[in-house]
């Protein structure tokens, strides 16, 4: 039905993402579908929302594959008429060594966490973790974007760890992740620099941070920036905002059991950006966090 209005969440089989699903079937006058990469993970979520009394929908979505991205999005075009609601949470980390979000811990609790460390090389984890949440939410954004209908609504989960590791880039980096001119062509051509330099052991000398997960949610959000620009500039009259935000430190398989936020917690910040009311301005193109714009 083209008039019913649809949102749409990544990566929500389990932890924020599936809290994020759980607030919308309560509060969005809409469809809510709960993507999953794993079909079989994706719809024993749907069935213990269903145990909650809570009606989700479900659609495959993995954001690493092309296609699944390009068939879900004919999807709702062919279905909806576009989609009214997207929020990209779907992400990866490491777990353990220096680049864990763990390591944002006192070092006393980090010691207790730290059995099972992951000790993947940095050059492995860097492009690993900048392919899925940096390219592939690009590419989610890439063929989601032009579906967004007039009104619509889009949440880039990014991290608090982003905006620290952005502090930790070299100045000229900095100054172009912060820049209002930055194109998404000249971020890509960052990030995979980033990647390259990593691979070769050369990325401090290319004044990057040692953080993988760190510099994927700086592209994140700088991504969102960039888009939100674009909307503005290409879309002026479809009142579409766009904007990126932290959960908080949340109680999930990524971060573990001992971070103050439960997963309906963390889903708050998400679920206010993606239910920011009709005919509102603000915030767009923003870092937000604790339903809060946050300096960049
Ligand atoms: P979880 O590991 O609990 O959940 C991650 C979700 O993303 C899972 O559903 C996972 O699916 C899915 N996912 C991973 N890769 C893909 C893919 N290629 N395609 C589709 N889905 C995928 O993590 P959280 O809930 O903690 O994290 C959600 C988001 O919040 C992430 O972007 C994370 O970086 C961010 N975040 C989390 C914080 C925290 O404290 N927890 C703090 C700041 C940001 P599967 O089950 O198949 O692996």
């Amino acid at each position: 039905n083209m008039s019913t209005k649809v949102a749409v969440v990544t990566g929500s089989n389990k932890g924020i993402g599936l809290s994020i699903v759980r607030a919308l079937c309560k509060q969005y006058q809409g469809d809510v579908y709960l993507t999953a990469r794993d079909t079989g993970r994706g719809q024993e979520a749907v069935e213990s929302l269903s145990s909650e009394g809570l009606k989700a929908m479900f659609h495959q979505l993995d954001i690493n594959d092309l296609n699944s991205i390009t068939t879900a999005a004919a999807f709702f075009k062919d279905k909806y008429g576009g989609v009214d609601v997207l929020i990209n949470n779907a992400g990866i980390a490491f777990k353990g060594g220096d680049d864990d979000i763990m390591s944002t811990l006192p070092p006393s609790l980090c010691l207790s966490l730290s059995s099972g460390a992951d000790t993947t090389a940095f050059a492995v984890q860097a492009e690993v973790t900048l392919k899925t949440n940096f390219f592939a939410t690009r590419d989610m954004l890439t063929h989601f974007l032009p579906i967004i209908k007039a009104g619509g609504r889009v949440v880039n989960v990014s991290s608090f760890v982003g905006a620290r590791t952005l502090n930790q880039c070299s100045p000229d980096h900095q100054q172009r992740f912060r820049s209002e001119d930055i194109t998404e062509e000249e971020l890509v051509g960052m990030m995979q620099q980033f990647v390259d330099e990593a691979k070769k052991g050369e990325h401090k000398k290319g004044g990057w941070p040692d953080t993988a997960y760190g510099m994927s949610k700086t592209g994140v959000t700088t991504l969102s920036m960039i888009h939100a620009r674009q909307l503005s500039k290409e879309r002026p009259n479809d009142g579409i905002l766009l904007n990126a935000c932290c959960p908080g430190w949340v109680r999930t398989d990524m971060a573990g059991p001992k971070a103050p936020k439960s997963p309906d917690e963390g889903a708050i910040t998400p679920v206010y950006l993606a239910l920011l009311p009709p005919g509102a301005t603000e915030p767009h193109g923003k870092f937000v966090s604790d339903k809060e714009v946050q300096p960049w």
